[in-house]
């Protein structure tokens, strides 16, 4: 049965907990940064950080608010970025069939640096990176190793606050539907997320561009032509993905 994670915004306090936590259980090196005015950091997802809360600072009707978002890679149904490196090599992004995680493989080392931007630019959601060390793409993988052990992965299990969820996809898209009636009592914006195209489903308190850019792929461009927001570039996708780009 595939697994979704629900990500209820309303809940999250910023501590980064699930940040660090995703780091130390991927080995992965800390990021060099410096003050820039703001507690994101560092400022943008990059091949060893899969996971990025996000802050961000508004005034409205008259109050501050506050909006923070625990980024990471959605594991799309029908991936973009999967179809772009099926076209150029076969097996560097594959779907785990139990699970519906969206996995990069060693074979990703074989894409060529522009390969690599094409695939990272076809992402309506803007996420994986290119390791510039290993020639490897890097992103979330869904804790697969953890989900293969019988653990939940290791930002849900870290989350103190319950914006984490992580289960069947049926039962997260019950709890995501159940949760926004509640949620939009004090924020009537309140929104869920891409819930139709997307493993990890976000409850939004407010509309979702005051967050970041790329929180829906409704916004998004692709990269691959002006106005080619991700629901016209899957619809195009009836060939293999190197025809369409040439
Ligand atoms: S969010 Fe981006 S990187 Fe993740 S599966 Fe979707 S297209 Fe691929
Ligand atoms: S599922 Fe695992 S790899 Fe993905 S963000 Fe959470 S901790 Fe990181
Ligand atoms: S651990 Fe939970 S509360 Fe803390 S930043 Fe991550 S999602 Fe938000």
């Amino acid at each position: 049965m595939p697994k979704a994670f629900f990500v209820d915004t309303s809940r999250c306090t910023a501590c980064r907990g699930c940040q660090i936590a995703c780091k130390e259980w991927h080995d992965l090196p800390a990021t060099e940064t410096k003050q820039r005015g703001s507690h994101q950091n560092p400022p943008e997802l990059n091949a060893s950080t899969y996971k990025l809360v996000r802050f961000s600072e508004h005034r409205i009707d008259g109050k501050v608010e506050w909006f923070f978002f625990p980024e990471q890679c959605r594991h799309c149904l029908d991936a973009p970025c999967k179809e772009i490196a099926d076209g150029y090599v076969e097996g560097a992004v594959v779907q785990d069939k139990k699970t519906g995680a969206i996995i990069y493989t060693d074979l990703s080392k074989q894409l060529s640096e522009a390969q690599c931007d094409e695939i990272t630019e076809a992402c309506p959601y803007n996420v994986p990176r290119r390791n510039s060390g290993t020639g490897m793409m890097m992103k979330c993988d869904m804790c697969i190793d953890r989900q293969q052990a019988g653990l939940i992965p290791m930002c849900v299990k870290t989350c103190p606050t319950g914006t984490m969820n992580f289960g069947d996809r049926e039962e997260m898209l019950a709890l995501a539907e159940k949760t926004l009636v509640k949620v939009k009592k004090d924020y009537p914006r309140a929104s869920i997320v891409d819930a139709d195209d997307v493993n990890v489903i976000y409850l939004v308190m407010d509309k979702p561009e005051l967050y970041y850019e790329f929180v829906t792929a409704d916004n998004s461009d692709t990269g691959v032509g002006k106005g080619m927001t991700r629901k016209n570039f899957l619809a195009g996708l009836t060939k293999p993905a190197k025809r369409i780009f040439g």
